[in-house]
């Protein structure tokens, strides 16, 4: 087993870094200095308080899809586990994030799971609050308590692009709609959605956000316990099955922890108990996982041994 330092950790982004070549920078995103190809920055924290970095981890990209597990705690902390699985199902999906056929197949009244657009969707529609700013401000505070990070914002380039690229995602909320799964305004639940894509976070912030799932759900701050572990223990095994789009088995199989990835190159990984893990790496492939962050946390998992279903 290799020991974990900085020197590991800048030896194993450099042997990562040639499979960025694999990918391409996602279009539908501006052009923000964070969205260069050749870009692979990773952070680690440990729950017993250390921290490593390697490459360009102060790097600052969108969330994108690692939002979605924040709004599935809100969700869940405001409705329940009942009430949200009401609105999308727990199973994995075998075919793109943003399929629109796959939302007629499985049940005709919900999405198969949070992770995927149409479920994200759904489920920040559940997020409280009095008006949308009330609920995205809820978002971005509990956000910025789970990284204790006050700076975290929204990037207005990055919104608008949400908004002028979201024929798909408005066709998935209107079908949703149509079926009654979406009840609230669906104009809001969107422009909600748009909005909560585009934080910007680097790889300390998506790091804080794994080790807040590894260790029970503690605000670093002053340990308070935001969220319960049956919670916990919901989001970490839907990250598991589905986190890594339409790759989560062969995650599962080769990373063996629970992760959850953004189109603009960013994961957040969990080793519960262990360590927060936060990546960055710009380049995506087909399915839309960073191809870099892949094979870095291939690496990590069989170097440290973080696989949770048995090392070799
Ligand atoms: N903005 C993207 C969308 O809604 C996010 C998707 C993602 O990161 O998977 O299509």
């Amino acid at each position: 087993m290799h020991k974990l330092n900085n020197d590991y950790l800048e030896d194993a982004v450099e042997d990562s870094m040639p499979f960025a070549a694999q990918g391409e920078v996602n279009t539908s995103l501006p052009d923000l200095d964070g969205t260069k190809k050749d870009l692979l920055g990773v952070t680690i924290l440990t729950t017993d308080q250390q921290k490593f970095t390697g490459g360009n981890w102060e790097q600052t990209v969108p969330m994108q899809s690692t939002s979605k597990i924040i709004s599935l705690m809100l969700a869940l902390h405001d409705f329940g586990k009942d009430r949200v699985f009401q609105a999308v199902g727990m199973e994995p999906m075998g075919d793109f994030f943003n399929s629109i056929s796959q939302l007629e197949s499985y049940d005709t009244s919900k999405p198969f799971n949070p992770m995927i657009n149409a479920g994200a969707i759904a489920v920040s529609a559940l997020i409280k609050g009095h008006n949308n700013n009330n609920r995205f401000e809820r978002y971005l505070h509990f956000l910025q308590r789970v990284t204790d990070n006050q700076e975290l914002h929204l990037n207005e380039q990055v919104y608008e692009a949400e908004k002028a690229n979201g024929a798909r995602n408005r066709a998935l909320a209107y079908f949703m709609e149509s079926v009654g799964t979406l009840i609230t305004d669906v104009e809001e639940a969107l422009d909600l959605y748009f909005r909560i894509n585009s934080v910007m976070m680097n790889c300390d912030d998506f790091a804080k956000v794994g080790l807040f799932l590894a260790r029970g759900g503690r605000a670093p701050d002053n340990d308070e316990k935001l969220i319960p572990a049956n919670h916990l223990r919901t989001v970490n095994a839907i990250m598991m099955t589905s986190g890594m789009y339409n790759s989560s088995g062969r995650h599962a199989v080769e990373v063996g922890f629970p992760c959850k990835s953004g189109v603009s190159g960013s994961i957040i990984g969990v080793v519960p108990g262990l360590m927060g893990i936060g990546i960055v790496g710009p380049a995506i492939d087909e399915k839309g996982n960073s191809t870099a962050g892949g094979a870095l946390l291939r690496k990590l998992s069989q170097d440290l041994e973080l696989n949770l279903f048995g090392d070799g």
